[in-house]
């Protein structure tokens, strides 16, 4: 059995970055940026205002002859001799002339009459063209996923287009003669289709875009003909019908369409049955069909890819130390990953909570985990208070 370090190596390694392409700024909330992003215009476009008062020369006494006013999208167009000042507002352009403003709260105004309370030193509350960042400046660089507020960066760098890396196109494809879709009869003693649903969040959730190819019944026809569709995809995901005895099933009916395996055990629980491989140049990965498995073999595998395929760096989830709030048992001879929920203490330290039970099919339990304990191969027993690697999972 391979471990599951050397599984992600394997599934990792002859995978690469997607294409780009060209979306709208307003489009590109979770995107990876595919280039540097250069301002086409520096910030701000010109010196202005941070106040509202008036803009005077700092050279000039405390008696002052206001000549005209400067707001926001309206500059005033005149020059500000000596004993002059211009009225203006926050985001207004700086008049010409003027190099300081006095804060309204610290003058006194009778018509064009204007008395300084005190001297307004040189550059106060002036905002100089390009403090932000100027024309030409490259601010963010390939490889970031950009957040709402690389958003506003992007937009005020005067770019309303940004490459961006393309998004993995992932076929899901569910296996079982038990499964109906929610909502329809279920056939006697099976239950619904979680698997599928839970797969396409993931998929969305993690940067792609997902393809539902439906239920396939439990034979080699039908399996082939729901397969056929993956066609055009960046990876193909199948659960189900990889456990001992089932697993031919689904590698036969792929193999048909030109499948070859990569390996399919892995030391890990839940979930030791997982299928790698390689349908021509599509990438295959087939889970377990437990909801549960399907899940952790999902955050182990298919999220790195999805990483590695948007080019996000690092590809792999990396374990952060947790205090334990209950005991744990030695661990056995697969690495484990314990269902658990992890808070922030009082005093600031990550505390984790092991879920009660540990069953692969028990989705409640899935549900209100918000991290997963990693256990490794034959861990010795941990007892509460003692720091333990977990994989957060939001
Ligand atoms: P299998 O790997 O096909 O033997 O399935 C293992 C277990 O997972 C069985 O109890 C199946 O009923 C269940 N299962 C398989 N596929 C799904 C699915 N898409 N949604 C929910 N449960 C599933
Ligand atoms: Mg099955």
């Amino acid at each position: 059995m391979l471990s599951v370090e050397e599984a992600q190596a394997l599934v990792l390694s002859d995978l690469t970055q997607l294409g780009s392409e060209t979306v709208a700024v307003s489009q590109a909330l979770g995107r990876v940026l595919a280039q540097p992003a250069t301002a086409r215009t520096s910030h701000p476009t010109a010196d202005v205002s941070a106040m509202d008062g008036w803009a005077v020369r700092a050279a000039d006494g405390l008696n002052l002859n206001q000549i005209g006013e400067s707001s926001a999208g309206h500059p005033f167009k005149g020059t500000v001799g000596k004993g002059q000042c211009v009225r203006i507002f926050t985001g207004a352009v700086m008049p010409t002339g003027a190099d300081s403003v006095a804060i309204q709260e610290e003058v006194r105004a009778e018509g064009a009459a204007i008395t300084l309370a005190a001297p307004a030193p040189l550059g106060q509350h002036v905002r100089k063209r390009g403090q932000d960042f100027t024309q030409g400046q490259t601010l963010l660089s390939p490889g970031r996923r950009l957040s709402s507020r690389d958003i506003a960066l992007l937009a005020a760098m005067n770019l309303p287009w940004i490459a961006v890396n393309r998004r993995p196109r992932v076929a899901v494809l569910s296996t079982g003669d038990e499964l109906a879709l929610p909502g329809e009869p279920i056939p006697e003693g099976g239950l619904p289709n979680s698997n599928s649903l839970m797969l396409m969040a993931c998929i969305q959730e993690w940067g792609g875009e997902a393809f539902d190819l439906g239920i396939a019944r439990d034979d080699f026809d039908s399996l082939v003909a729901k397969a056929k569709s993956a066609t055009g995809c960046d990876l193909l995901i199948t659960t189900g019908g990889v456990s001992v005895g089932a697993y031919d099933k689904v590698k036969d009916a792929l193999a048909a369409l030109g499948f070859s395996a990569g390996f399919h055990k892995i030391a890990m629980k839940p979930g030791k049955p997982l299928m790698f491989g390689h349908m021509g140049n599509l990438p295959v990965l087939g889970l377990p069909g437990n909801p549960v498995s399907a899940y952790v073999s999902a955050v182990l595998f298919l999220k790195p890819m999805l990483r590695r395929m948007q080019g996000l760096s690092p590809a792999l989830p990396l374990p952060v130390p947790a205090m334990l709030a209950a005991p744990l048992p030695p661990g056995g001879g697969r690495q484990e990953y314990l269902r658990a929920h992890i808070e922030t203490a009082q005093d600031g330290t990550l505390a984790v909570h092991p879920c009660p039970a540990q069953d692969s099919a028990m989705l409640s339990e899935l549900s209100s985990a918000n991290a997963l304990i990693l256990r490794p191969i034959k861990a010795a027993a941990a007892k509460a208070g003692d720091h333990v690697p977990v994989l957060p999972l939001d």
